[in-house]
């Protein structure tokens, strides 16, 4: 029987400095295995020497390809791109700075080899990330689970194995922001986790700033709920009530109306705007779907066989 074939995939963004120790872990990695293996980098737009250290490991490892972005489209669509061009029986994905452990990989493939398609990483401790970062993270998992009606792991990130199965419906999901991880609970199957601690970072900074934190998480948010929609409704309810009350004690207590009517206009105006901007955030995604652009443009592949696998979407 053949050996089966592993798609590993990695997005990549400006990782200069510690690309080629991931690659030689993951190539150590790979020599030592029973199955055969494809590393796919996605270059994320990286302004650095990331695409060169690929391209020239791809002369020496034909098991290495490279899918090289026009410009940096971000990390979810770095994977929904590279997830297009695998071609294994079972597709992982993980961070190219050895935060997520390549020694994890067997115990995924144990369980896939028992049947389940998808086999999460679930972070037990995070080495060496701020307690901001881990504070934030924590509380954005456990609000998402109480506003989304599919079950979302909590504390997961990317890293995980998934059944070809699963891959191919996913690429059938052309989400333009996507939040990847919802995506794959949303689709089903059989799930599990497998606990790891998540290592520091071996070299460089985290390439998401507050900023792309904060766009994931509305991602994930208003893309798999509509509770901060009905939240403005009943925030609008509870200023009305508010207001109303304000005013009868005002008359009653006193008849100059001055303070609260200051309050009761500052209060009903940051209520509309905050509903505003729920309401934009929400149709600014409908506006985004509904142009007809692609998601992402590869500009160079590297290291594939088959022109085929050149897909341009
Ligand atoms: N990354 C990417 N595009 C981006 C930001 C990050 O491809 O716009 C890659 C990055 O190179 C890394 C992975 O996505 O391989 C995860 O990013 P990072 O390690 O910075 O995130 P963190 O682990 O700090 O959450
Ligand atoms: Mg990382």
């Amino acid at each position: 029987m053949d050996r089966e074939l592993i798609s590993i995939v990695l997005p990549v963004f400006n990782e200069e400095q510690g690309i080629q120790k991931t690659i030689d872990v993951l190539l150590n990695y790979c020599d030592n295995r029973p199955e055969r293996y494809e590393l796919i980098f996605v270059n994320d737009g990286s302004s650095d020497q990331t695409k060169a250290i690929i391209s020239k490991a791809i002369r020496e490892h034909p098991e290495i390809k490279l899918v090289d972005f026009s410009r940096n489209f971000g990390h979810q669509l770095a994977i929904s791109a590279g997830i297009r061009y695998t071609s294994g029986q079972a597709v992982v994905v993980m961070d190219a700075d050895l935060q997520d452990p390549p020694s994890i990989i067997p115990e995924m493939i144990n369980k896939w080899h028992h049947g389940y398609d998808v086999v999460y990483g679930q972070r037990l401790h995070r080495d060496g990330e701020t307690l901001f970062k881990k504070a934030t993270a924590s509380l954005f998992y456990r609000l998402l689970k109480e506003m989304t009606s599919i079950e979302i792991p909590l504390d997961t990130g990317d890293f995980r194995l998934m059944d070809r199965r699963v891959v191919d419906v996913l690429k059938q999901m052309p989400e333009k922001d996507p939040f990847v991880r919802g995506m794959v609970s949303w689709v089903g199957f059989r799930q599990t986790a497998v606990k790891y601690d998540r290592q520091e970072r071996f070299a460089g900074e985290s390439k998401y700033p507050l900023r792309k934190m904060i766009k994931l998480a509305l991602d994930g948010l208003s893309s798999f709920s509509l509770v901060p929609l009905k939240l403005a409704q009943w925030l609008g309810t509870l200023a009305l009530i508010t207001s109303l009350i304000t005013l009868v004690v005002g008359l009653i207590t006193s008849f100059s109306l001055g303070v609260e009517i200051l309050f009761l206009s500052t209060l009903l105006g940051g209520v509309i705007l905050l509903t505003i901007g729920i309401l934009g955030n929400y149709l600014g995604r409908i506006f985004i779907q509904s142009r007809e652009r692609p998601l992402y443009i590869v500009s160079d592949t590297k290291g594939f066989r088959s022109q085929l696998n050149q897909i341009n979407l």
